[in-house]
């Protein structure tokens, strides 16, 4: 339950995928695991805290759809976890093979993904792919309606689910609709690409409120609202349909900072932080942890190491760099491309600079557990965060929140949403290869008193700006846009 205005409320987030995934064991057993992925770890907080539903796929692919029914189950039946951080339930959608290769992989991932992080060459217009994500969003607004009442906080998650509002409000008129989008909102130029923009803008202006991370992403969606819908009066923030009026804001979402600096404090950490760096053997360890994505800009980065390994070659043997990437989308061909590319480029470069026991990479495509990724980013004495387009970005934050040192330098690019709060960054240009050659370098020798100074006020920032500030300020949205609305 949330509270608005004193009054307990539930709170039904619903998103594309949940953040368990499930798949039946030999034993014909369900098995759930967990996935990764920002949208996780900011939200399963929100939910443990409220004892909330997150509506979503299981990850099941089923033949048939049409008599699914959907149950709530609380992921307490199959989830170990902390007494204190409370619990909430998963409610499934399951999808046919086709509706994961239309809805999911072309259209979601191939079309919108791609456009909205302004690679529109990688982006294709298939007729067949909207049809299919309109109906998928249509099944998950009959879904809402089947596991919600209308006194219920709905809140829609991302760009998967765009056309829920739309259907939604056709089932519920009077229900409260709130939209979070977490990647950017491009450019009129890019968004007119799209053949279909005119009913996902009117989707949107179905919510009672639409976040978003940035106030740039907000500047382009009133340019393009303006120059579409011309019928629709853009009166600051509020943009009126009819009798609904939907507000827009800006609220970059966060992380959980006190239970990733308590984390970075505990000494089994502590000592796996020191293994991590005597294993190394080198002075300096550099990390990236990235979900294996084309927007995240690692084969540039690699390209970046490998420069200044040739501008310094005294760098030789003075610093480790662990690239952590986690699977994604595997079924979809650029990423297996972008794999193999990764693959090449990481051994072309330790074969280049390998020494007798020294290579200059170290690669895991994989995930690891919690504590193990606090120990790194703790142990990472520079961290780069590259990505080519990224909405807003959570890697970076973590990284800030484990270092409880006070030690560490972000390097972090000019396009990731995160900018706007993080100024005591490195900031860089994730297409120029020598912008991040020399910020690796000077990052590496950036004296330690103003590091200990720039990573203080990054820390201050985030513990202040954590995801209950974040939730905090998304409530008072809704209950700004209720009073208005009414
Ligand atoms: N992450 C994870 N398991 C791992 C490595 C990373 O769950 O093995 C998480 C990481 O902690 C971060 C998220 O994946 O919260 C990545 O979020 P980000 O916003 O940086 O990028 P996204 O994947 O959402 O595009």
């Amino acid at each position: 339950m949330v509270f608005l205005k004193g009054k307990e409320r539930r709170l039904i987030v619903v998103s594309n995928r949940l953040p368990f995934y499930k798949h039946i064991d030999e034993n014909g057993n369900d098995v759930w695991k967990k996935g990764a992925g920002g949208l996780i770890t900011a939200m399963e907080p929100i939910l443990r805290k409220a004892n909330g539903v997150w509506l979503g796929w299981d990850g099941v692919v089923t033949s048939d759809v049409a008599e699914q029914k959907v149950d709530l189950i609380n992921v307490s039946e199959f989830c170990m976890q902390d007494e204190n951080e409370g619990s909430y339930s998963i409610a499934c959608i399951e999808l046919t093979s086709e509706e994961v290769d239309k809805y999911y992989n072309a259209f979601s991932n191939g079309t919108l993904w791609a456009l909205f992080h302004y690679f529109f060459e990688k982006s294709f217009i298939d007729y067949s792919a909207w049809r299919s994500y309109c109906k998928v969003n249509e099944r998950f607004a009959k879904a809402i309606c089947e596991i919600s009442q209308e006194d219920d906080i709905i809140w829609i998650q991302d760009f998967h689910l765009f056309m829920v509002p739309y259907y939604l409000r056709k089932l519920r008129p009077k229900q409260e609709i709130h939209f979070f989008l977490h990647i950017p909102f491009p450019h009129i130029d890019i968004f007119s690409i799209l053949p279909w923009q005119r009913q996902i803008l009117e989707s949107l202006l179905c919510c009672d409120t639409c976040g978003m991370h940035h106030k740039q992403y907000l500047r382009n969606f009133n340019d393009t609202i303006i120059h579409y819908i011309r019928e629709m009066k853009s009166e600051n923030k509020m943009i009126r349909k009819e009798d609904i009026k939907t507000f827009f804001y800006v609220n970059p979402i966060s992380i959980d900072f006190d239970k990733i600096d308590r984390t970075s404090r505990r000494p089994e950490v502590i000592k796996r932080k020191e293994e991590i760096l005597q294993q190394s053997g080198c002075p300096d360890l550099i990390l990236g942890v990235d979900r294996i994505d084309y927007s995240k800009g690692i084969r540039e980065r690699l390209l970046g190491l490998e420069m200044m390994l040739e501008i310094y070659p005294e760098m030789k043997e003075q610093f480790f760099y662990y690239q952590l990437v986690v699977p994604s989308r595997e079924d979809v061909t650029s990423y297996a491309v972008l794999k193999k590319e990764i693959d090449e480029v990481v051994g072309r470069i330790n074969g280049r600079f390998s020494t007798g026991l020294w290579a200059p990479i170290h690669y895991n495509y994989g995930f690891v557990s919690f504590e193990e990724l606090v120990a790194l980013y703790l142990a990472a004495g520079v961290a780069l965060v590259t990505p080519l387009r990224d909405g807003m970005n959570l890697v970076c934050k973590e990284y800030i929140a484990a270092h409880s040192d006070n030690e560490g330098v972000l390097v972090l690019s000019k396009f990731a949403g995160a900018i706007a709060e993080i100024k005591n960054c490195v900031p860089v240009n994730p297409y120029s290869i020598e912008d991040i050659a020399n910020a690796i370098y000077n990052a590496l020798h950036m004296p330690k008193p103003i590091m200990r100074s720039k990573m203080c006020k990054m820390r201050s920032n985030i513990r202040t700006h954590n995801i209950d500030t974040w939730l905090q300020n998304c409530l008072s949205n809704f209950q700004r846009a209720k009073d208005q609305n009414t």
